[in-house]
């Protein structure tokens, strides 16, 4: 080991969300520069970031939990912490707090916490009554499995990608399945009409009874044992309060971005987390990427669209690392006036989370992340505020 990385001061990165994005952007920045950086990933999921798009293949049974995981990083300088929900950012003291309490100070914070599925407002659905499930995450995969062994018959609720894939997966495990879709045509995103009812006719042949035109009004839940018993429908093409049976229902009605802790933490937050180009907050020590994120160009909550966002981001921040050489005290650098700007942190708040619970650690925080940053150009933002608001039509999730 040299001298230079003996010294060297890594700059704190703390990486909330384990998904597809946030693991790709792990890679993305040790692939750029595996020695600046002390990272640090919490993921509230248990598993090891897995390939989300092949859930549908885990329900069809095309697929199983060891071959959809993604590999994981282990190199120096890298935590990975699964089954750790960040609760809580706060901002003057530059942490974050999980949800056992610790607290976790970094210099730049990457929120990746992708998106949950919608919930649609239907009496019945809250709280979620058993059997029912939406397909977003390992466990729901999983439980859905489990549930298709006893199902009698299943109702799918939205006829979109995932709620055809859903819907072929459990005709595969033999359960007889009714696909309930508010549109005149499945998929009319990617179809038109014509091949929509192309699609319904192929699905009738594999299992699935495909009631377009028609929408949940109400999901019916046993006195008994609090579990979904039926779906009554609503719209042009059913009988008036006809009632489809079903032990299960699965939910593909599509997802909202993941934004509670941004929003708490008093981040500009319209449908998705607001980015500039560049890929920060209004708070420039804090970046979203992934489906949780609200670019100025929109998003389609796609995966590729994640990926492009992590090696845009590590690439910038491999460019504002600051080349400490091992000499220099740190009172020559701060008072440097040849360098551009440091960036300052903000005035604390009374009653910051971080600094009531460790107030000695977070004073020592804020000084090292003056240092770690001090050299570094503050980040601009390429689109004014009012470009950012003009997108929020844009921002649609096709899932
Ligand atoms: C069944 C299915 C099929 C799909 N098919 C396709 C497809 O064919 N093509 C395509 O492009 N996209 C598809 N998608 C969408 C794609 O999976 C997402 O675009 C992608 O997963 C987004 O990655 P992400 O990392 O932003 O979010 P995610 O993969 O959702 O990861 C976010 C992670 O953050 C964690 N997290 C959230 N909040 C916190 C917190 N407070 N603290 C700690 N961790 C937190 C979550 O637990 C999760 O593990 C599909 C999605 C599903 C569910």
């Amino acid at each position: 080991m040299n001298v230079r990385t003996q010294s060297r001061v890594r700059s704190r990165v703390i990486v909330v969300g384990n998904g597809m994005v946030g693991s790709r952007f792990v890679d993305d920045l040790l692939q750029r520069d595996g020695d600046s950086f002390e990272i640090t990933v919490l993921g509230a999921e248990e598993y090891e970031p897995y390939n989300r798009v092949l859930l549908s293949d885990v329900v069809a049974g095309r697929a199983d939990v060891a071959t959809i995981t993604l590999p994981s990083q282990q190199a120096a300088h890298t935590a990975v912490r699964r089954g750790a929900a960040v609760v809580g950012i706060d901002r003057d003291a530059r942490c974050v707090m999980t949800d056992d309490g610790s607290l976790h100070p970094y210099d730049a914070l990457v929120l990746a916490t992708g998106s949950a599925a919608r919930v649609p407002d239907v009496p019945g659905l809250a709280p979620l009554p058993g059997g029912v499930h939406a397909l977003r995450t390992l466990d729901d995969a999983r439980e859905i499995v489990a549930a298709s062994m006893n199902a009698r018959s299943a109702v799918v609720v939205g006829g979109g990608v995932l709620g055809v894939e859903a819907a072929l997966g459990l005709a595969r495990r033999g359960v007889p399945v009714t696909l309930v879709h508010g549109a005149d045509a499945l998929m009319e995103r990617q179809l038109d009409d014509g091949a929509g009812g192309v699609l319904a006719g192929e699905l009738a042949g594999l299992g699935v009874t495909c009631r377009t035109g028609a929408r949940p009004s109400q999901v019916l839940v046993g006195d008994e044992d609090g579990r979904v018993s039926g779906v009554r429908l609503d719209g042009r093409t059913n009988a008036p309060g006809e009632i489809v049976d079903a032990d299960l229902v699965v939910l593909a009605c599509g997802t909202v971005p993941e934004t509670q802790i941004a929003a708490q933490a008093g981040l500009a937050v319209e449908r998705g987390v607001v980015v500039g180009h560049d890929l920060s907050t209004d708070d420039p020590q804090i970046f979203a990427i992934g489906d949780c994120a609200q670019p100025p160009e929109g998003s389609q909550g796609l995966v590729a669209e994640g990926w492009d966002q992590s090696r845009r981001l590590a690439q910038h921040l491999v460019s504002l690392v600051v080349r400490q050489e091992p000499t220099e005290a740190p009172e020559a650098r701060t008072r440097s006036t040849t360098g551009p700007p440091r960036t300052r942190p903000p005035p604390r708040r009374r009653g910051s989370t971080c600094a009531s619970r460790a107030p000695r650690a977070g004073r020592a925080w804020r000084r090292a992340s003056v240092r770690r940053w001090s050299r570094a150009p503050p980040v601009t933002r390429a689109s004014p505020p009012a470009e950012r608001t003009s997108s929020r039509s844009r921002a649609r999730s096709r899932w």
